[in-house]
């Protein structure tokens, strides 16, 4: 061979320049590694879904190249990447190395100070994404003062996406005040199409290997999308069953369904099983065919998040990385509850959106940033925990888009890179929003005392603590009005419920 070629596991794209024209003098080369299933303690159902899509996706290019599959039980497997590839290029003398840029820092680092001896190393683009890596300067003159809206306008512009000339389709560029709502009991929500992917073979192959992970799985039927195939079905269910309605209830929360209106689509994107072209292009040409179906505010919602957050949070993370992994703004150190890995918790809020995540290795955005994410910041969890957690514990969790979603969005330890004001809410707004307070051991309307509703107390506790820091910000300025218009002895019945709660977080 003249040529090796690296294709990661979140690299599973197979429209990719490299693999249009069968080249006999090329050698892909695809590892299983405990470098990856160890640098965090994952769901089980996120390493069996890599693994069985890495393997169905060698096994779909093998037909036009020649691949290299480093199982995790290889023989030759030295379980970390470098070390791999040096054993392949001396195995076949190949003196000419490329990978695919990474997504993660971790890899990329990694990767660019590889330097084989008597081997040229090269990197070439991902060609998934809709932005370049460093776009973020192209963008904004000032990296510390960047806006989501800003940037999506330019994209939308940029891709001609929902546009009428140079205006916005409808004549708004934002339909989130008609979107938003809370699941009415008659609506009817989708089943989720799952896989029942049967991957025990992988399983059985983690277990004698040791991979420590967390999370419940059915190994006989993984639920997850794991071939391109698959992701195409997943998407097509999407645009026939959740479209229609994805703007409406997006903020929705119930235990009615895992997923309600949402796409389940972030693995296979992440992966890169699918690209966030085909899953915009396919959606609009669907809001086309049936506009009164899928009208403007619903598919705008979802073009947003694809075009929008997904590519300006990894526009971040570059920008920002490495020192981003460090911030922590909030001086934030508490340790993260045991509930967290088991649902064993009496607010319903928490136990159902812990016990779902343990379950599917999967919540929709509303369920991590209202639920678990404003909890761990209330209680003031340190953001390496936090980060983690979700890295651990979602399908969907690769650095780069967990990383700016946590650290920035969810706990503001980088002090407003990603968000204008932090995420925290007390019961109030779950309670909007969801189902979950009727069945609740705590009371959502009481304010203080035994049995009020924690988040209503460690609202204002987060409030009380952080006021240096906040007070002057123009979109809190309002509730700390209304927190210093309280009378003292209320403020005070507040904050000592709140003490007596942070003190005894295990039972809560
Ligand atoms: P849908 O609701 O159907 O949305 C469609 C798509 O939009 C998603 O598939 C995703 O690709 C994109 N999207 C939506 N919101 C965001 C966002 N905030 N950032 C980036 N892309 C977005 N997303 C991940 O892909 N991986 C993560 O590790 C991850 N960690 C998160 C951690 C926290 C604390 C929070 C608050 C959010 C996180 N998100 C993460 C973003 C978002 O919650 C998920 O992308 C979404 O829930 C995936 O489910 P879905 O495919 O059904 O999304
Ligand atoms: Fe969650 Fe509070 Fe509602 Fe209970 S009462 S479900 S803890 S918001």
């Amino acid at each position: 061979y003249s040529q090796l070629r690296l294709i990661l596991g979140d690299q599973l794209n197979a429209s990719h320049s490299w693999l249009r024209q069968p080249c006999e003098d090329t050698l892909y080369v695809m590892m299983e590694m405990r470098q990856e299933t160890d640098y965090v303690r994952h769901h089980r159902q996120k390493v069996l879904a890599f693994f069985a899509a890495m393997r169905n996706f060698a096994n779909a290019i093998a037909h036009k190249h020649d691949v290299l599959y480093l199982t995790l039980d290889h023989q030759g497997n030295k379980q970390q990447l470098t070390d791999n590839l040096d054993m392949v290029l001396q195995h076949t003398k190949v003196q000419d190395f490329a990978y695919q840029a990474p997504d993660e820092w971790r890899l990329d680092e990694q990767l660019a100070r590889y330097s084989p001896d008597g081997v040229s190393v090269s990197m070439v683009d991902t060609e998934h994404f809709l932005t370049a890596r460093d776009a973020l300067g192209d963008y904004f003159k000032d990296p510390n003062k960047v806006l989501l809206e800003t940037f999506y306008r330019r994209l939308r512009k940029q891709y001609n996406y929902l546009m009428e000339g140079d205006k916005p389709a409808g004549g708004k560029w934002n339909y989130d005040h008609d979107n938003r709502k809370k699941l009415p009991d008659k609506v009817q929500v989708p089943t989720p199409l799952v896989f029942d992917n049967d991957v025990s073979e992988l399983d059985v192959l983690l277990t004698k290997q040791g991979v420590d992970s967390f999370g419940e799985v059915d190994a006989t039927a993984l639920p997850w999308p794991v071939s391109r195939k698959q992701s195409r079905e997943l998407l097509n269910f999407f645009l026939e069953h959740g479209l229609a309605n994805f703007g409406r209830y997006q903020d929705a929360m119930s235990k009615r369904c895992w997923s309600l209106f949402h796409s389940r689509l972030s693995f296979s994107m992440n992966s890169k099983m699918l690209s966030p072209r085909e899953v915009i292009e396919s959606a609009i040409e669907a809001h086309h065919k049936q506009p009164d179906v899928i009208n403007l505010a619903q598919i705008e919602g979802f073009v947003r998040q694809i075009l929008g957050w997904r590519e300006f949070v990894r526009a971040i993370y570059w920008d920002k990385m490495p020192d981003y992994a460090n911030l922590n703004k909030l001086q934030h150190e508490r340790a993260l509850p045991e509930f967290y890995w088991t649902g064993d918790t009496k607010m319903a809020c928490l136990q159902h959106a812990i016990r779902q995540s343990l379950q599917y290795a999967y919540a929709h955005h509303i369920q991590r940033l209202m639920i678990t994410g404003n909890f761990a910041l209330l209680i003031g969890a340190d953001p390496v925990a936090v980060d983690a957690w979700y890295l651990g514990i979602y399908v969907d969790a690769i650095e780069w888009v967990e990383l700016p979603n946590t650290r920035g969005m969810s706990q503001f330890a980088d002090g407003g890179i990603l968000a204008t004001k932090p995420y925290a809410s007390g019961g109030n707004y779950i309670n909007n929003m969801g189902h979950y307070c009727k069945d609740c051991h705590y009371d959502v309307k009481q304010k203080h005392g035994e049995g009020s509703c924690p988040f209503n107390v460690l609202y204002w506790h987060f409030l009380d603590r952080h006021q240096q820091l906040f007070a002057n910000n123009q979109r809190m300025s309002m509730m700390y009005r209304q927190w210093e218009k309280r009378e003292s002895n209320e403020r005070e019945a507040i904050l000592t419920t709140a003490n007596e709660y942070l003190i005894h977080l295990e039972t809560l």
